[in-house]
């Protein structure tokens, strides 16, 4: 059978019968699929809350420490979003404010697994991980090797979205290599926040990506500019677009029949470093 319609030969007359009329199948939502990310959670409760008050599947990623944390991530929970760490790594700016928990090059194997596993184990029931800063650490395969594989150790289970802080980032490759679900940030909202049109314009590139290829994710800061922004415009956009949580992405992108293919994600990754 090929077409929409099935053809069926009744005696003499011919029968053109719509193929949903022979059977009834499940219509798969075949809207782009875009992910938000909101990072930097912890420093200011306010402004968090509103991020974790957007509504839908968005994605909550909380800085370790932060006075607000533990807060922000049960609130979160509560409102039945998905948590992740925001994982703090040295920066290639060494004027930038790094967390003092910040993993840098000057730990060993040892130092490193100290820090992760308790940065890991002070936000309970985390999905993932993503990078905060870490310009200079993504850029260092033997740094980023020893990292996943104490990620892996810890809970296999967690995957990583690599924020890509450099277009030099190893995370997502050595991520995959240590057996991690990973996958990239294809958009940043708001590098340059008091500027609404700014805001607008990575916005549009976000959806456009996601029209192309079939999904995009985002990520955004708990800025008092990106939030309204976000607050005015996501309501339309939930109307043309699917919105998902990073894990839910994954699995379309890693196991699903119907979202764009693993290999396109990797050629995207791959024409993206070059
Ligand atoms: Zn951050």
């Amino acid at each position: 059978m090929t077409g929409h319609l099935g053809l069926k030969m009744l005696g003499s007359r011919l029968l053109i019968i719509p193929l949903f009329c022979l059977a009834p199948f499940a219509v798969a939502d075949q809207r782009p699929v875009l992910s938000l990310v909101i990072d930097d959670l912890g420093y200011s409760f306010e402004n968090g809350q509103a991020a974790i008050n957007l509504p839908g599947n968005h994605t909550y990623a909380i800085i370790p420490g932060a006075t607000y944390s533990q807060k922000l991530a049960t609130l979160a929970q509560r409102k039945n979003k998905e948590i992740i760490l925001h994982l703090p790594l040295q920066s290639s700016n060494s004027e930038a404010a790094m967390e003092p928990n910040s993993l840098n090059e000057k730990m060993d194997e040892d130092q490193l697994t100290a820090n992760l596993h308790s940065m890991l184990s002070a936000i309970p029931n985390i999905k993932g991980i993503n990078n905060h800063m870490g310009s200079h650490l993504t850029e260092i395969d033997y740094f980023m090797r020893p990292i996943m594989d104490i990620i892996r150790s810890y809970n296999p289970g967690l995957y990583f979205l690599d924020s890509r802080t450099t277009a030099n980032s190893v995370a997502q490759t050595e991520a995959l290599n240590y057996g991690l679900n990973s996958i990239s940030r294809d958009v940043f909202l708001d590098n340059d926040y008091t500027n609404i049109e700014s805001i607008r314009l990575q916005y549009q590139i976000w959806l456009q990506k996601a029209r192309e290829r079939g999904s995009a994710i985002a990520i955004g800061h708990p800025h008092s500019t990106t939030i309204k922004f976000l607050r005015e415009n996501l309501p339309l956009a939930r109307e043309q677009f699917e919105f998902v949580s990073v894990s839910k992405l994954i699995d379309m992108v890693y196991y699903g029949e119907d979202a764009y293919s693993w290999q396109q994600e990797l050629s995207y990754l791959q024409r993206d470093l070059n």
